[in-house]
């Protein structure tokens, strides 16, 4: 099966036709910054079957695990794509929200618990809007 997916734009698309592998939560505080939210999830995926088009910039950072990581994102948009380490140089961990079909991420394991924000889950207690939360400010 192809899969397909891409950022914000529409600058970089990218095709797999590998096997879908698990999708992790790493909480590390790289991942919290390039992420700008509570934590990262990405899928591991085989790079031969890794087909990414459209300008990217790299950025090239030595991570909490003490191996280099090279974090990819669009150059027009800045939506992070995919993660690439010389440590596992057949593999790329691509961001999970840039998938075409949300439905085909398996979530399978969280990393960095020891640096999870208090914010990392989303509280029950919370209000809920099905669409923005301004439909509710209008009826106040
Ligand atoms: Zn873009
Ligand atoms: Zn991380």
């Amino acid at each position: 099966m192809d899969m397909t997916g891409g950022c914000l734009c529409g600058a970089v698309r990218f095709s797999y036709d590998g096997d879908i592998g698990p999708a992790g939560y790493c909480h590390c505080e790289d991942c919290r910054r390039c992420t700008g939210s509570a934590f990262n999830i990405s899928v591991k995926c085989r790079l031969s079957a890794f087909h990414p088009r459209g300008a990217m910039g790299g950025y090239t950072k030595v991570g909490s695990s003490g191996f280099e990581l090279r974090r990819y994102f669009c150059l027009n948009c800045g939506s992070p794509i995919y993660t690439s380490s010389h440590r596992e140089p057949d593999l790329v961990y691509v961001k999970a929200g840039i998938f075409d079909d949300p439905g085909l991420i398996k979530p399978a394991l969280e990393a960095w618990t020891c640096s999870e924000v208090a914010w990392a889950a989303i509280p029950l207690e919370l209000a809920r809007y099905e669409r923005s939360r301004s439909e509710a400010d209008m009826q106040t």
